[in-house]
């Protein structure tokens, strides 16, 4: 049997099924029960983030699940990230993290966003005045202090396009192991996952279902008639479509269910085979990108005037 772990640049096993934890609103008891859930469905990849607002609750749901004896701490995958504000003390951001999680150490690290923001700003969506000059060597010079204090045990970036990757590595003495970034079968990453493959850096999924429900997401892969036809011809879900063909590629899978019975669908999508003719129909399908990321665009503060400049044209 294939394997469900993905072994990372540095060294670890990574489970290539992974439990997002954003929900809007975020209620902490509804987070804590979806985490006790999700373990027993065989979860055991968890991603959260400092601007999620989920790191206690993933962290009290999982510590309670060790404290009992029913998980042991080795055997869980936590991913949290650096946000914005926090670029000019990844060090301290990240103990911070910790003491919201109740751990001694994280397993992923990542940079949220490649944008800096002035210490103390919070905001999700940040405001002309909230930015702060990137200084992305610095940025990563405190990640690998992290690494080096063994505050985590991998550090990687999320939202690089290839041309951010590659001027990272130009001055990286420890490279990403992971680039989270948007992929699903509307948004494939051609070219970030062949920058990110030369360099052994493990391209990681997040909204592989386009978000479907979220105030930003987005039907539009789980109602395309090509997901629609191919799930009916294999007796699955357009949600396990989804996910098998992310899989396929080689990439782990960042998605969020709060519900018992999807978070099983998902988790089956293991189980789906999809032949060489399935695939290609996918790849056929119109690209669009959900995340555009326009609320970190600014005409005079930003170092990204366009959408364009912060994906470096590859949307
Ligand atoms: P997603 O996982 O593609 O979609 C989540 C939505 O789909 C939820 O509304 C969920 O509702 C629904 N859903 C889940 N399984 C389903 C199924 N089998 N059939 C139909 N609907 C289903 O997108 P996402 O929440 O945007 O992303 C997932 C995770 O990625 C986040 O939670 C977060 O951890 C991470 N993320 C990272 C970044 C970044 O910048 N690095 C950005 C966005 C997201 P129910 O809960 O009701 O099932």
């Amino acid at each position: 049997m294939k394997s469900n772990k993905v072994r990372l640049n540095c060294g670890i096993a990574m489970p290539l099924m992974g439990f997002g934890t954003y929900s809007y609103p975020n209620d902490r008891m509804t987070t804590e029960l979806a985490i006790l859930n999700a373990l027993k469905v065989g979860y055991r990849h968890f991603d959260t983030a400092k601007i999620y607002g989920s790191e206690e609750a993933v962290g009290n749901a999982l510590n309670k699940e060790i404290k009992e004896g029913r998980i042991e701490r080795e055997d869980i995958f936590l991913t949290s990230k650096l946000w914005g504000s926090d670029h000019h003390d990844p060090v301290s951001a990240l103990k911070q993290t910790l003491r919201n999680v109740g751990m001694e150490y994280l397993d992923l690290y990542l940079v949220h966003w490649p944008v800096k923001l002035k210490p103390r700003v919070n905001n999700a969506v940040p405001n002309e005045e909230d930015f702060d000059k990137l200084d992305l060597e610095a940025t990563w010079i405190g990640m690998q202090k992290c690494l080096e204090m063994g505050l985590c045990r991998c550090i990687g970036v999320s939202n690089f396009s290839s041309s951010k990757i590659e001027s990272l590595l130009d001055f990286a003495s420890i490279p990403p192991a992971v680039n989270q970034v948007e992929m699903h079968p509307m948004w494939r990453q051609g070219k970030l996952r062949e920058t990110c493959g030369a360099h052994r850096i493990h391209v990681s999924a997040y909204s592989p279902l386009g978000g479907p429900g979220n105030a930003w997401g987005s039907m539009a892969i789980v109602d395309h008639p090509t997901i629609q036809s191919i799930a009916f011809k294999c007796s699955s879900t357009p949600a396990q479509v989804a996910l098998r063909w992310g899989l396929s590629k080689g990439s782990s899978m960042i998605v969020k269910s709060f519900n018992e019975e999807r978070m099983k669908e998902n988790m089956a999508s293991f189980d789906l085979n999809l032949d060489e003719e399935d695939i290609f129909e996918i790849e056929k399908m119109e690209e669009k990108k959900i995340m555009r990321g326009e609320f970190l665009v600014n005409q005079t503060t930003s170092p990204y005037r366009t959408i364009q400049e912060l994906w470096d044209d590859e949307i």
